[in-house]
């Protein structure tokens, strides 16, 4: 066959595309393509994401023909639904945008199934009638595919564990170009590597997973002023040591600017916020969190009896695209010295860029794990630390890192492959063994290295 460029402005690599465009059902765009810009468009404006094509896929069949069309001509491939967590690394060959798979069928006695474009959103809103909630993150706008082969750390992770504790099923076009489905009893291998070690293997074309009993929470956010922050992070610290896994915590302070979303009361300064959501008996939270309204002046109270559809005013986290750079570590423990350290580099008069400084409470049913290993590897850890900023702040980036370093003394363990943001920190992600393993599968399952991630990470 030969190998011709057949679009504008292609370089590297040099491929058939019209070739891939007649076989699949979806749209095959390359850059100088009309629609090529608002196909590839990521969440994270701050990532280039320019590969010499994207593919829209609409069924699975799509998704083989991408995979096996990139295997032929000696190009990786990587995955993207919403691009909430792109590798400008990753994404220069063919891309393959999912947001077309969007089955979402929900099984009122406790269950699922949603094709990789779904966003959490669907699935909180369509679960609602029937009193149930799945195990979403911070925002339902991040894709469940993506988030969930992570890991999936949520706001009721102490209740319930990771989202990849209630995975039923995946069916995955491997790296071989095979459609498979991986439960713990199929592929089993596959099931393991596929639930924390995201696209390295394959494209997840739909995903199952169990559904809770949750209509409502009692929970959301309460304010306070920064200069309040270390009374409230020092009384957050005991009482959330005592807190049972009915309630899931995190601190963060933010600098947020004066935009029509953000109260006034909370633009243009630097505040602290306690998240909290408590899984049991409204009364019995709301008596549990007396402590923390009472650590200093409420600035704003956001916390309540909600229904579960309410779970984005939990951490509050930004909806509409933007160009972010994030910065993330898991902690071993956050004494008082840590705490100390971190308010130096982002506490009042610290002179801190960063727009969101966050502390994660980990432990309870995230750290036991679920009924199936898997290739996840954090449960350890007892915080998480996440730092978000405006991509092109001046000195935002090296601000970032500088506070990562000073925490380094508290720091231990693997990073949580959802809060990894190039090749080398995805590697950190895991365990030797666990590593080993993965390599294996991957040679098992994509011989050629067709996957962009495994590829760097196996071959
Ligand atoms: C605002 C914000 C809030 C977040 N909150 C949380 C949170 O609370 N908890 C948490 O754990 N994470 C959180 N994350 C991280 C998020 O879960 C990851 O970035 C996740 O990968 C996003 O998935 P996506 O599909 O939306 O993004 P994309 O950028 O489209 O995909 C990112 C990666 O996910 C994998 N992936 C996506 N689709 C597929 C597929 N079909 N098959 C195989 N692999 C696939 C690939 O490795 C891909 O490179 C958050 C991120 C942001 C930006």
């Amino acid at each position: 066959m030969t190998i011709v460029e057949t679009r504008t402005d292609l370089s590297t690599p040099k491929a058939p595309f019209h070739e891939l465009d007649r076989r699949t059902t979806g749209r095959v765009a390359c850059p100088g393509d009309a629609d090529y810009d608002a196909l590839v468009s990521p969440w994270n404006l701050a990532v280039p994401v320019r590969p010499a094509a994207v593919v829209a896929a609409h069924t699975a069949q799509d998704v083989v023909e991408a995979v096996r069309f990139a295997s032929r001509y000696g190009m990786h491939i990587t995955p993207q639904a919403t691009g909430h967590g792109p590798i400008a690394d990753l994404v220069t060959e063919l891309l393959v945008v999912t947001k077309g798979l969007d089955e979402c069928v929900i099984h009122p006695e406790g269950w699922a199934r949603v094709g990789a474009g779904v966003k959490w959103l669907r699935v909180v809103e369509a679960a609602a009638p029937y009193g149930l909630a799945p195990l979403s993150g911070s925002i339902t706008d991040v894709g469940i595919v993506g988030y969930t082969t992570g890991g999936g750390l949520g706001p009721m992770a102490r209740t319930y564990g990771l989202a990849i504790d209630m995975v039923r099923a995946i069916e995955v076009v491997t790296g071989d170009g095979v459609l498979r489905r991986a439960t713990p009893t199929e592929h089993p291998e596959l099931f393991f590597a596929l639930r924390g070690a995201k696209g390295m293997l394959g494209i997840v074309t739909a995903i199952e997973f169990d559904l809770v009993h949750q209509p409502t929470f009692y929970g959301g956010s309460l304010w306070f002023d920064g200069s309040d922050a270390a009374t409230v992070i020092e009384r957050w610290r005991h009482w959330s040591d005592q807190l049972p896994e009915l309630g899931t915590t995190s601190i963060a302070l933010f600098q947020l600017p004066a935009m029509p979303d953000v109260p006034p009361a909370l633009a243009g300064r630097l505040t602290l916020s306690v998240r909290y959501v408590w899984t049991g008996d409204a009364a019995e939270g709301e008596r549990r969190f007396a402590e923390i309204r009472e650590s200093a002046p409420v600035v704003l109270d956001d916390v309540a009896q909600k229904p579960y559809t309410a779970i984005d005013s939990v951490h509050t986290d930004p909806l509409d695209p933007m160009p972010v750079y994030e910065a993330a570590e898991v902690l071993s423990e956050f004494p008082a010295k840590a705490v100390d350290a971190l308010l130096a580099m982002t506490g009042p008069d610290s002179g801190s860029p960063q727009v969101l400084v966050e502390v994660r409470q980990m432990g309870g049913a995230f750290a036991r794990g679920g009924r199936h290993e898997s290739a996840f590897c954090s449960r350890d850890a007892a915080y998480s630390l996440l730092v978000v900023g405006i991509a092109g702040t001046p000195g935002g980036e090296p601000h970032a890192a500088a506070i990562l370093d000073a925490m380094a003394p508290w720091t231990g363990g693997q990073r949580l492959p959802n809060f990894t943001f190039t090749p080398e920190e995805y590697a950190d992600a895991y365990d030797e063994a666990t590593l080993a393993r993965l390599r294996k599968t991957i040679r098992t399952y994509d011989p050629l290295g067709v996957m962009a991630i495994g590829r760097v990470l196996a071959h």
